[in-house]
């Protein structure tokens, strides 16, 4: 009988085939093709008997990868992509994705991973100063928004009083806040509804509490998923402070945003948030798997978050070390953070600013156009990068059509959405080389 294929070592793995898997990689960040979604029945017997007892090789299994595995999945990374909201990763930090991916940096400790932690943590601070938030704040990066949240409001229910356990949030709040509060057991919410533009303001929350006092903690979103509305952050501060609530912010969309002078005052108020999450693998272009969760008092978070045990107290020495596991809700912890320091300490913030306005551009443009279409209108003027509109006489299944089709004709992959209930169009826009005949192309299927 042969010998076992090694796992490791010199003899692992073929260098001809990490240098194809290099030129894959590269071909893939010259520009993706959109993919395509297949039916069950069509794509698990693509993948029938691939695991064997004496393994096909490395070339054999890197074929059936790129024959049957990559090319059925769309790509988020597309410049074509302009549904949900997009992953357009930077060169940079996909390169980088891989090098932490091959140094198995386990960042949850400074013992283990000072050097990737402080890297992190100068990126954090990058972020913080965007915000405005004062030089204690800090946290870790995190797997996605989605656990971010978690990990905030787990925070902020443990600040909460006696008999002040209340949550309040908008009718626009993202999935993630509401599955969050049941998880946490925080049964009783406050769902504010928002009004034609979707904007959470503190008026609207003040209005709704009358002269309630129970509640501890208020969600907004810097930059609301389905419309890219940024709340009236200011204003839900002024109420919140008045409450003594936590005050989170969840930018996991629209935060890249604060490098923008011409959209930055309509975060004002964020500087005086508990905490704060930016997704980097959305508008800040870092591979996916990458969210910055920041905290005005990273004490408060270590009470709640620090793991006990007799093989990890050695993590936290005599002096207190930065341990990102302190933070949120995770242990082993890849270096999710460093894949957008490296991008940005190649390119500059500048390119950064650069790279996310052009999203403005293309809205710009398609705003101009949707108007212009006949039977077309906006549901909003949109803020950020996502444009809502109304075509007359479509409902849901001529929307669902819709998508098919500019699927169908490699135009780009679209998902039409709701609002307030109503079937609408939504395009998103992201990918800095979204090339803007796309929107022509788009804006012709609304009219045949
Ligand atoms: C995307 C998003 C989330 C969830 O983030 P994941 O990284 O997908 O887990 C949470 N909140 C908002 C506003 C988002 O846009």
């Amino acid at each position: 009988m042969d010998a076992p294929r090694p796992l490791h070592g010199p003899d692992a793995f073929p260098r001809e085939l990490s240098g194809r898997i290099a030129d894959w990689i590269d071909d893939r960040l010259a520009g993706a093709p959109l993919g395509r979604t297949v039916a069950p029945s069509e794509m698990y017997p693509l993948l029938e008997g691939a695991i064997t007892a004496e393994g096909v090789g490395a070339e054999a299994a890197w074929d059936r990868f790129t024959s049957t595995v990559a090319p059925n999945t769309v790509a988020l990374d597309s410049e074509r992509y302009l549904a949900f909201i997009p992953v357009s990763p930077s060169a940079a930090g996909v390169w980088m994705e891989a090098a932490v991916g091959a140094a198995t940096f386990s960042a949850e400790s400074w013992l283990e991973a000072a050097g990737a932690v402080a890297a992190e943590n100068q990126t954090l601070r990058w972020l913080a100063d965007l915000m405005g938030l004062p030089a204690q704040a800090g946290g870790c990066f995190m797997s996605g928004g989605s656990i971010g949240n978690l990990s905030a409001l787990t925070v902020a229910r443990d600040q909460c009083r006696p008999g002040q356990r209340v949550v309040a949030c908008a009718d626009t709040a993202h999935a993630s806040v509401f599955n969050s509060m049941h998880m946490l057991g925080l049964t009783e919410v406050v769902v504010v509804p928002t009004g034609d533009d979707g904007r959470f303001t503190g008026a609207a929350l003040a209005a709704a509490l009358g002269d309630r006092t129970d509640v501890g903690i208020v969600v907004a979103a810097g930059g609301s998923t389905n419309a890219g509305v940024v709340d009236d952050l200011a204003g839900l501060a002024d109420v919140a402070e008045r409450l003594g609530a936590w005050l989170h912010v969840d930018a996991a969309y629209g935060g890249a945003a604060l490098l923008l002078p011409e959209r930055r005052h309509l975060f004002d108020g964020i500087e005086r948030a508990n905490s704060v999450i930016v997704d980097p693998h959305k508008w800040l272009f870092a591979p996916e798997g990458s969210c910055a969760l920041l905290y005005r008092d990273p004490d408060l978070a270590r009470e709640v978050h620090t793991q006990h045990g007799p093989y990890i107290d050695v993590l936290h020495g005599d002096e207190p070390l930065w341990n990102p596991s302190d933070f949120g809700y995770q242990l082993t912890r890849r270096a999710t953070g460093l894949p957008l320091w490296f991008a940005l300490v190649a390119h500059g913030e500048d390119a950064y600013r650069a790279a996310v306005r052009v999203a403005l551009h293309l809205t710009a443009a398609a705003v101009e156009r949707l108007e212009a279409a006949p039977g077309v209108s906006l549901v909003m003027p949109p803020s950020l990068g996502v444009v809502l509109f109304r075509r007359d006489g479509w409902g849901r299944d001529e929307w669902k059509a819709w998508g098919e089709r500019v699927l169908r004709e490699g135009i780009a992959f679209v998902a039409a959405s709701t609002w307030k209930g109503e079937p609408v169009g939504r395009l998103v826009f992201m990918h800095p080389r979204t090339p803007v005949e796309v929107i022509d192309q788009i804006v012709a299927t609304l009219s045949d």
